[in-house]
């Protein structure tokens, strides 16, 4: 029978919810380009509830002891001596989420000795050292799409709270304000502005379809070009590289997962060839920015505005730079787990469990690492360091 440790964030401060604000989330029965959504055998968890959370257990509990297994939750895992720490060592399967990522180092990948598994549940993979995984002979899985449109949906709304300057105007109502000049003098239409996006794969796509009705220029670079009927349908600009993208756009949002071609991409000298006055939109992990050349960009005027929701670390040191930068619309990491997300990706987990326990292949869609390589959607879309 096997030990699964599960991390995951914190119940809310006042308790884990009694109630909702809504009464359930629409179903979905496939995703944009026909992959099928998470198929479970079951589940034991009402759509909608709050999964993510320690008290939410992503639904595992019962399935994971009816079968035997172990399951032990928690939140503690960054301190000296934290829980995730002790319980690693006898642990098969790992559990984490991206937006509390239980960071697999390779130094906790070679005390885990029994470890087979690991699951994120999201999408994202970068806490794990893949190569160490890689090397260790560790399966690496996360559940695709399950979350891909909820971020796309933040992006839209993060350009435009930025672009419309929306932050400080709400921050004006409720400080008791009605100061219009103040709330309008950084504050412009997205109409006809160029908008790019650095990866065009399920969220950059997503985002590039939600936008098209703005009547915005629409730009993309990616390793891979889109098919040129999608390409003619958006009125699409492909721009071979980031540097030729980033020279036209007035809006630039990040699509990428983080490997070694992506480490801090945007540094001073990329950012340097933007347009002056550009937005950065990054929500897809903080350590593609560097850190201290987004604050200088934002205090020199370089940039207009940041914003997002992917720190490193997470969570954000109380002094991170980033929460009292000029111009910015940071978020915690939340986009990507709303109860709607949380429902697909508690779903896909179960699934990927079933799997494993039942010795079915994992769909190639949710596979990073198998078998001593990058696998499916990995092999796809991430890079391993050349040292591995
Ligand atoms: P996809 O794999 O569908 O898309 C990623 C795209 O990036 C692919 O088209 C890939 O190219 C492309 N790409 C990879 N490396 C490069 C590179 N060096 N230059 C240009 N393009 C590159 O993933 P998603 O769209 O679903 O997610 C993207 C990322 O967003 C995730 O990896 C994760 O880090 C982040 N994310 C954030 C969430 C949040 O809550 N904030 C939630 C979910 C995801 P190709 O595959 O064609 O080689």
């Amino acid at each position: 029978m096997a030990k699964i440790l599960c991390v995951l964030y914190d119940d809310p401060v006042n308790g884990y919810p009694k109630s909702y604000a809504r009464d359930g989330i629409p179903k979905i029965a496939t995703y944009a380009g026909g992959q099928s959504v998470p198929s479970p055998k079951q589940i034991d968890f009402k759509p909608g509830a709050l999964l993510g959370s320690v008290s939410g257990e992503l639904g595992l509990r019962k399935f994971l002891e009816s079968q035997g297994h172990t399951l032990v939750v928690t939140s503690d895992k960054d301190a000296k001596n934290s829980v995730f720490d002790r319980e690693l060592p006898d642990a098969e399967i790992v559990i984490s989420q991206p937006f509390w990522p239980a960071y697999l180092t390779a130094e906790r990948i070679a005390k885990a000795k029994k470890l087979k598994l690991a699951i994120t549940a999201g999408i994202g993979s970068d806490h794990v050292d893949l190569e160490a995984a890689v090397k260790h002979g560790i399966t690496v899985a996360e559940v695709t799409y399950s979350n891909s449109i909820s971020v796309a949906e933040h992006v839209v709304m993060m350009i435009l709270a930025q672009v419309r300057n929306y932050i400080p105007s709400y921050k004006w109502v409720v400080d008791g304000g009605w100061n219009i000049a103040d709330c309008v003098e950084r504050a412009y239409d997205l109409e006809a502005m160029n908008v790019g996006t650095v990866g065009s794969g399920r969220i950059g796509l997503a985002v590039l379809r939600r936008l098209k009705p703005f009547d915005v220029k629409l730009h993309y670079t990616d390793r891979y070009r889109l098919p040129e009927a999608v390409e003619k349908e958006l009125n699409l600009t492909y721009h071979p590289s980031v540097e030729a993208l980033v020279r036209v756009c007035d809006v630039v949002t990040v699509n990428v997962p983080l490997h070694a071609e992506t480490e801090h991409l945007f540094n001073d000298a990329l950012i340097g060839k933007m347009k002056r006055g550009a937005y950065l939109i990054n929500t897809a992990r903080g350590n593609i920015c560097d850190r201290d050349a987004v604050v200088r960009a934002l205090k020199s005027g370089q940039l207009a505005g940041y914003a997002g929701d992917v720190w490193y670390p997470q969570p954000a040191p109380k002094n991170h730079p980033w929460r009292t930068m000029p111009h910015h619309g940071m978020t915690p990491h939340v986009s990507g787990t709303t109860l709607s997300a949380q429902a697909r990706y508690a779903a896909g987990t179960r699934e990927i469990l079933e799997c494993w326990f039942d010795k079915r292949p994992i769909r190639d869609d949710y596979l990073i690492v198998d078998g001593g390589k990058l696998a499916g959607a990995g092999a796809h879309s991430y890079s391993l360091r050349k040292s591995a």
